[in-house]
């Protein structure tokens, strides 16, 4: 099987909140997808999406995204979609880095490998474990009371986890004010909920700690990248006893080999377009299962074809290990396909269809904004 053609898609992701705040006074009102599609001599189709969130949450941006995607594309005509690992060592060979623009083209690999022989993706990855896979909330930072009531708006629409940002700046009120936060969005806990608090790196050894030392005893949650370096993390890990999820430093296999190697945390978050695709994913997902670590399967944002490739590598998560799976289609009030896995009681099943098993709305689409053939 050969790749003839790959057509590259921009699209427009409002964000579905209004304005979504996250630490460090960072600001985010909509995302740019970046969605291709691939075609095989044989005229099969595949399609792959990468969102960045923004420009300032990872080293990532949809600019580079598109950019980063047209310096791959020619590499990957006349190759067999089906070789994914081969198609990722093509991939390296072509732009170091930049697994955010490898997502798209790698995602797209895998849908047509599952058309190919007319199974799931989540087959391929290793079979469904056939448990409903509990959602997570995305609570932006916010006053404590809003963000309680935000808290407390989601467990009728199935959803049993909740990730609550803090990390305020001394500015905005500190480790006092996140705190509060925190003890707030606990405060009407339901059985079967679990909480992770989430610095997205806001934060630092000191203010965690002063934070930590202002909370009632007894709150049940995590802490999800509480500082933006290791050297922070290694040493909040030594002084603290929340147990720790990675998130954004946990990007390479290189990264996931750290984490393990010293102990620095007790899962991972996995976010496919921050890891580079399901052939990585894959990979980190083996990685954190024979380390004990528990893994939250998500991305950075993106729609319904983004979501589809969460839904399959998250079913093929042991139940014991899975935190969760973020349901991005929530954040973003674009429809890019049809995507039959509806939340419904306490959580997600992937559709037996082949592929992703989705059906993208060309419509919203538009023209591709560049088009490889050969
Ligand atoms: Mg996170």
């Amino acid at each position: 099987m050969e790749i003839r053609k790959i057509e590259l898609y921009q699209v427009d992701l409002p964000y579905s909140g209004g304005t979504y705040l996250l630490s460090g006074g960072r600001e985010y009102t909509g995302f740019e997808a970046a969605i291709v599609r691939l075609e095989t001599a044989c005229g099969l189709e595949g399609w792959g999406e990468s969102t960045p969130f923004g420009s300032t949450y990872i080293a990532a941006h949809a600019r580079g995204a598109r950019a980063g995607i047209a310096e791959i594309a020619p590499h990957l005509l006349g190759r067999d979609p089906l070789q994914v690992d081969r198609i990722n060592d093509a991939m390296d060979e072509a732009l170091a880095g930049h697994h955010h623009a490898k997502t798209a083209l790698d995602i797209a690999c895998w849908d047509i490998f599952g058309k190919s022989v007319e199974m799931p993706v989540c087959e391929l990855l290793g079979g469904a474990t056939g448990f409903r896979m509990p959602v997570i909330s995305s609570i932006y930072a916010g006053d404590p009371e809003d963000m309680r009531a935000r808290v407390a708006d989601h467990p009728a629409r199935g959803y049993l986890g909740h990730s609550v940002k803090i990390g305020a700046l001394d500015s905005e009120g500190g480790p006092a004010l996140d705190a509060e936060r925190i003890a707030a969005c606990l405060a009407d806990r339901k059985p079967g909920e679990f909480f992770l608090a989430d610095a997205n790196g806001g934060m630092i050894p000191e203010t965690v700690l002063r934070m930590l030392r202002m909370l009632p005893d007894g709150l049940d949650f995590v802490l999800e990248a509480p500082c933006a370096t290791w050297r922070e993390v290694a040493s909040l890990r030594r002084r603290c006893t929340v147990p720790i999820i990675m998130d954004e430093l946990a990007q390479d296999d290189s990264d996931i080999a750290q984490i393990v190697g010293h102990d620095l945390a007790d899962g991972i978050g996995l976010k496919i377009s921050k890891a580079g695709g399901l052939t990585r994913g894959r990979r980190h997902r083996d990685m954190a299962r024979a380390s004990g670590l528990t893994i939250s399967v998500q991305d950075t944002v993106g729609s319904a074809i983004a979501f589809a490739g969460i839904a399959h590598l998250g079913a093929t998560v042991p139940e014991r290990l899975l935190r969760c799976i973020l349901d991005c289609r929530d954040m973003v009030t674009l429809d890019t396909a049809a995507f039959d896995a509806p939340v419904r009681d306490g959580g997600v099943l992937v559709p037996e269809a082949p592929g992703l098993g989705i059906t993208v709305n060309r419509a919203v689409l538009g023209d591709p904004v560049s088009v490889w053939e050969g």
